[in-house]
């Protein structure tokens, strides 16, 4: 069967505009609803047993982990929330025993996607097992930050919103009454805008998986109707063939045109992050270890932050016990537990800012574990050159 202009099969590097056939999910979807009728016809076919995606929950700021063994229920995941901020690799780990006796489909950001291969390195999760559909990530924004930024930078109620994107460098709202949109540049410039670690994030187009899936580069009279598929893999490639020929999604060749502005738009996206780590390290470069000092001495010792990271296990009941670096019944914590937590992390840190999002103490824990695992990577890999962000 003919996928289009004579193309009969799909192959890893193959590039595609694809929108499904589904009325009800055309609806729901964020751009051609690819996504969740690529996680639907997988389920369907028992190439999974069950999927990981995420839906709204009480509102469009919350976004919540959904597992799905029911095909009917995909629906009611497609979408983007660009307000959740949640990491899904250690649900993997948590609640699907890393993936070890089941297959699951998951749709993947960049974060999510390294934290699943770290926890894969560590052996607490079977790749095999896996199907990942990646999603395009330029960021998201913290829902504490974008009810803010709705009422002081947009002048609306945050509960009006009845829908926010980020599109061609904005953040978009629809309200009751219209809708409005900002330079996010300039959202940012005032601070507000994405999580810090999304600024600084340099995996927008997460190729380690299957499918990476988008908006940028769809252009013409597909523009926000159609997603952007990249395919990256083997698996990837048999599962757009089969969704192709069952008439699942329809596919066409993507516009050259898009194709190269979906280059420039990724290119000019790291760029961006490397100047957000330039600034963001700069600031702390010269005194590092005292401002770490300083911050971590709010410490509560939830350990929030070990429990949400995906790279940092303590050893068996480390906490529980007494010990010089963790005295029960006194806070702060040591600076010493902070300072062994940093080294523990600091080859693999994904940058996911999940210990600095829960972290009810508002600690800037992503932004110290980011810097550090750069400095790390310089250290141990002399062909990067020196740090461009210490002395
Ligand atoms: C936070 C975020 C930022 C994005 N930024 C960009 C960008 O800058 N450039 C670009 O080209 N594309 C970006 N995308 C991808 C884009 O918005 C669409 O997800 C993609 O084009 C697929 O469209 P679709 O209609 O096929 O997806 P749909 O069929 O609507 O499916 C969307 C899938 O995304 C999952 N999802 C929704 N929110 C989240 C979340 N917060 N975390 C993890 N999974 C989630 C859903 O569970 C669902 O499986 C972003 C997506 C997200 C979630």
């Amino acid at each position: 069967m003919a996928l289009f202009g004579g193309k009969t099969e799909v192959k890893k590097g193959d590039m595609f505009y694809a929108w499904t056939t589904d009325s009800d999910i055309a609806k729901k979807a964020e751009c051609g609803g690819a996504v969740t009728s690529l996680l639907k016809y997988a389920l369907e076919n028992k190439m999974v047993d069950a999927v990981l995606a995420v839906k709204r929950g009480a509102d469009i700021y919350d976004a919540i982990p959904t597992i799905i063994t029911n095909p009917k229920d995909l629906g009611n995941t497609a979408g983007s929330l660009h307000c959740g901020t949640l990491l899904t690799s250690k649900l993997v780990k948590n609640y699907f025993d890393g993936a070890k006796k089941q297959k699951l489909g998951i749709a993947v950001k960049g974060c999510d996607l390294m934290g699943i291969l770290e926890l894969a390195k560590r052996g607490d999760i079977n790749l095999d097992n896996l199907l990942m559909i990646g999603v395009n990530c330029g960021g998201t924004v913290s829902p504490v930050t974008a009810r803010k930024m709705i009422t002081e930078k947009f002048g609306v109620d945050p509960n009006k919103v009845t829908k926010e994107e980020i599109d061609k460098g904005q953040f978009i709202i629809e309200y009751e009454g219209g809708h409005k949109g900002i330079k996010i540049d300039d959202l940012e410039d005032e601070g507000y805008g994405r999580r810090s670690n999304c600024r600084r994030c340099l995996y927008k187009i997460p190729r380690q998986a299957d499918l990476a899936c988008g908006n940028w580069g769809v252009i013409g009279d597909k523009a926000g109707k159609a997603t952007f598929v990249e395919v990256c893999s083997d698996k990837g490639a048999d599962l757009m063939s089969k969704a192709v020929k069952a008439k699942v999604v329809e596919v066409s060749a993507p516009e050259p045109k898009g194709i190269e502005i979906r280059g420039k738009t990724e290119n000019a996206m790291l760029k961006l992050g490397q100047k957000w780590r330039q600034k963001d390290f700069s600031a702390i470069s010269e005194n590092l270890w005292e401002v770490i000092a300083e911050e971590t001495g709010r410490c509560i010792k939830c350990y929030t932050c070990i429990e949400k990271c995906p790279v940092c296990f303590p050893v068996a009941d480390m906490l529980k016990k007494d010990s010089p670096m963790i005295r029960r019944g006194v806070v702060p914590a040591d600076p010493m537990f902070h300072l062994r937590r940093f080294a523990h992390i600091s080859d693999s840190c994904i940058n996911c800012g999940q210990c600095e999002e829960l972290c009810p103490m508002e600690i800037p824990l992503a932004l110290f574990g980011n810097a550090i695992r750069e400095e790390a990577d310089r250290a141990f890999a002399p062909k990067l050159g020196p740090s461009k962000y210490s002395n």
